[in-house]
């Protein structure tokens, strides 16, 4: 993830108090956002929770059932897609079979009437910046699906939006080929002014990309920040379960004093920094933690020491489990413990330098208090 730039300045594309209703289906719940000028902003989310909504909202082919759209302080809302200084990557390339690559990209700019000498000189122009110069004269079915991928990026880039909208368009690539157009997608971006505004599902896209990341649910936006942030700091247990692996363990709040709670599992005793209790999804409001309080406490993979069992220190932040099965990841090792009859605890550690602990083993779990955050549950969930 790059640090904001200093191309990244005034808020200029503002999404204000936007609602989509379908029938009587909710897609956006009335919804504030300001995206900042020539920053790569993603919208994550599982599917369903509204982000290709919103998109298309912003592209123009969708009308908000209320609030208003500014793009540099004006409101795009009641212009038609193709009078709005924004492009959209989609998916599917959508590239026209019969035309070749270069007609494919000039297609937009001959139908503005635009000079036929400004339009080879910008088709090449966008075709250097995808790095696809030399295959201006193929067909679409003689490209690969990343070369295809590259040209709708050429061919949106074209019309030198002040938005590129970008649809899921690496869903349909293998993960190699993916994880290379993100790198040449981040290059992009760094080359030009324009604002990115990036749809996926996949929260290591997300991270790997955006300068700040949208994480919605249900219509609603969950939290705004940089990925770092949002990893280190979920502000509910939507996020905290969305970004990375959690291990949530059913407890109950058993002491508090000023600065550390207690907290009981079926198979441990917790102790934790936080006094807070965190809302399960961005519909609640973080409380103070109450003895009686039944919550979920939530521990990061990575946070997880893992060691043969020797004595059983019995302390507070350990538990006694047995491997069930583990990883090789190359840089960790992935374990899978069970702790107890039923509390599977994923833990990863550094693989450099350590031999596998094999499954069936006895082991050790211990982890500091201040790895420890503690979530509601969720509304609905059955009292452990
Ligand atoms: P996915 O990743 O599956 O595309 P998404 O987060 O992009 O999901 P949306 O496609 O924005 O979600 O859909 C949000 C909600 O709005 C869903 O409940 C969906 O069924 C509904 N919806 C979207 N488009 C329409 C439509 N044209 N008519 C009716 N309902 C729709």
């Amino acid at each position: 993830t790059s640090a904001p730039s200093a191309k990244t300045g005034l808020d200029h594309l503002e999404i204000q108090g936007v609602k989509k209703v379908f029938g009587d289906n909710t897609a956006i719940e009335r919804l504030d956002l300001s995206v900042r000028k020539g920053e790569f902003l993603s919208l994550l989310g599982p599917s369903g929770c509204g982000k290709t909504t919103l998109l298309r909202m912003i592209a123009g082919f969708e009308t908000p059932t209320d609030g208003a759209i500014l793009l540099s302080g004006k409101d795009i809302v009641s212009l038609p897609p193709h009078r709005r200084p924004v492009n959209t990557v989609f998916q599917s390339y959508l590239l026209f079979p019969h035309m070749n690559i270069a007609d494919n990209i000039a297609y937009g700019l001959k139908q503005a009437k635009v000079p036929k000498p400004e339009i080879a000189q910008r088709v090449g122009e966008a075709l250097a910046l995808v790095q696809m110069e030399d295959f201006a004269g193929r067909k679409p079915e003689q490209l690969s699906g990343g070369q295809q991928q590259r040209i709708a990026l050429a061919r949106a880039l074209v019309n030198r939006p002040q938005v590129l909208l970008l649809d899921e368009p690496m869903s349909a690539l293998d993960r190699k080929l993916r994880e290379e157009m993100q790198l040449e997608l981040k290059r992009l971006h760094t080359k030009l002014d324009t604002t990115f505004v990036f749809v996926t599902h996949d929260q290591d896209e997300a991270l790997a990309m955006s300068d700040r990341i949208v994480v919605m649910y249900d219509g609603v936006i969950q939290q705004i920040g940089s990925g770092e942030d949002i990893y280190a700091n979920p502000h509910n247990g939507f996020v905290a379960g969305f970004i990375g692996k959690q291990n949530f363990i059913p407890a109950e709040v058993t002491s508090t004093d000023s600065t550390t709670a207690t907290l009981r599992t079926a198979n441990a005793v917790l102790t934790a920094p936080t006094l807070t209790l965190k809302p399960s999804t961005a519909a609640g409001e973080p409380r103070d933690l109450a003895v009686g309080d039944r919550v979920r406490a939530a521990i990061r993979p990575e946070r997880m020491h893992v060691a043969p069992a020797g004595e059983g220190s019995g302390e507070a932040n350990t538990a006694r489990g047995s491997v069930i099965s583990y990883s090789f990841l190359g840089d960790v090792i992935q374990y899978m413990i069970v702790v107890g009859d039923n509390d599977e605890i994923l833990a990863r550690v550094p693989a450099a330098g350590r031999e596998p602990i094999s499954a069936g083993t006895e082991v050790e779990l211990s982890w500091d208090a201040d790895a420890v955050a503690v979530y509601d549950r969720e509304p609905g969930a059955v009292a452990a």
